[in-house]
């Protein structure tokens, strides 16, 4: 009797260094040279820089290329309604449009050819197979139905790997509980907060979504919340399954997966090739932290070329006992360059705010506010609690570890329980309430 594969792809997988680096030059070689015949965004942005494709080779010729930045992506569609002049192959060519999710302004519009698309869900296949999903799963990716990408790509990745995927775009939260309990579904795609406001609701109604459903594991995706100790533990214990972080981007692929034999996360890059820069972008050492940067190696609708993603990063000093080969990073998306907030001259992440706050069981939600009193930055840290939580006992302990965790003073309110906000999709979590930023 043969074992199944852990591998999807074991030829990509576990290839040796040299094949792998064979694949991305020429992959390279022809993002560059597709990127500068067809995109006039490129071609110009190329130009300015004085660099002809001819002088990308290989991977070491990257640095020659100057960065893209999602700002870029939409001013370009701003000034070039509405696809930009980004966009390398004729629109008929185009099978799929989606959005990002915009915090300001109109969101980025990312158009796919059919190829294009098949790689994009096909790398999040890999993924899914990595965390243990065979064809004779049933899926439910408990996304809404809408222009997300992580919603689709989920669901054509579970397709593809020729599992039975259960549509629950349009259901409403007791619905889904409700198919949970009925249908043999053994696997869950959602956010990480969705998946405790699922879990949440499912007590208030006395039922144990551990015990009352097949579920026997979980992947999370559109926030790293599961690849954070105390949330995945969290989420790990209502599904009674293993819960898995997959980290995406709209722009650049469904690009890793955290690994069941190490935790570390690989990345798929045959479809992306990563860069981890220091702050003088230049490559970190394995170890070290630095910003992500990723050239796309088979998008041809909207190729990006060393595209700086903002996410933090940890380049894995140690192999990974999967025996993967692909590159992998201590945890997910450790940070990201925009969430840092500077309090008394002190960096917060709200991510390590959430690492101490989460580590509470008697937290059900939680707030981060930043504001400016009496001229002095503040942060306030306002937890939703359980309901039979002892509050003062829960703001003193939440107060303390805040304190030794983050090496400043937070103030903690404790509200009624269920008056914070919950989150169906991506959290917001954190107010800014600071006119300015002294930075
Ligand atoms: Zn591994």
């Amino acid at each position: 009797m043969s074992t199944p594969s852990p591998f999807l792809e074991p030829e990509i997988e576990t290839a040796s260094r040299a094949t792998l680096t064979g694949i991305q030059d020429t992959r390279l070689r022809e993002q560059v040279t597709h990127a500068w015949t067809s995109s006039p965004f490129y071609r110009h942005k190329l130009t300015a820089a004085g660099v002809t494709p001819e002088q990308v080779r290989t991977l070491a010729d990257l640095p020659r290329l100057p960065f893209t930045t999602k700002d870029e992506l939409k001013q370009d569609q701003a000034d070039h309604p509405l696809w930009g002049t980004l966009l390398a192959v004729p629109f008929e060519d185009c099978l799929r449009v989606h959005m990002t999710s915009a915090t300001t302004g109109r969101p980025l519009a990312f158009l796919d050819t059919r190829d294009d698309w098949h790689g994009f869900y096909h790398c999040y296949a890999r993924s899914l197979h990595a965390f243990g999903v065979r064809r004779s799963d049933v899926v439910m990716a408990a996304f809404s139905y809408g222009p997300w990408i992580g919603y689709w790509s989920g669901f054509y990745a579970a397709q593809d790997l020729g599992a039975l995927v259960f549509p629950a775009g349009g259901l409403s939260t007791d619905q889904r509980i409700d198919a949970l309990r009925t249908y043999p579904i053994t696997v869950l795609g959602c956010t990480p907060s969705y998946a405790l406001f699922l879990a949440e609701q499912a007590a208030k109604k006395g039922i144990d979504l551990a015990r009352e459903t097949k579920i026997r594991l979980t992947w999370h995706t559109g926030e790293p919340g599961a690849s954070i100790p105390a949330t995945k533990a969290r989420i790990e214990a209502a599904f009674g399954a293993r819960a898995f972080d997959l980290p995406g981007l709209t722009e650049i692929a469904a690009w890793g997966f955290e690994c069941e034999a190490s935790g570390l996360t690989h990345v798929h890059e045959d479809y992306c090739y990563p860069e981890v820069l220091d702050e003088a972008d230049r490559p970190v050492r394995p170890g070290e932290r630095g910003e992500l940067v990723f050239t796309s190696l088979y998008r041809k609708a909207m190729p990006l070329l060393r595209y700086r993603t903002r996410d933090i990063v940890q380049l894995a000093d140690r192999p990974c006992p999967c025996g993967r080969t692909l590159v992998a990073f201590e945890g997910g998306v450790l940070a990201r360059v925009d969430d840092m907030k500077k309090i008394r001259g002190i960096i917060v992440y709200p991510r390590r705010i959430e690492e101490i706050v989460r580590a509470h069981a008697g937290v059900d939600e939680f707030q981060i506010v930043f504001r400016r009193v009496a001229g002095l930055d503040e942060i306030c840290v306002r937890v939703d609690p359980a309901p039979a939580a002892d509050r003062d006992r829960l703001r003193d302990a939440v107060a303390h570890d805040l304190h030794v965790g983050l090496g400043i003073r937070a103030g903690v309110e404790v509200t009624e329980p269920g008056a914070l906000p919950r989150f169906d999709h991506k959290a917001r979590r954190v107010v800014d309430e600071r006119t300015e930023v002294p930075f």
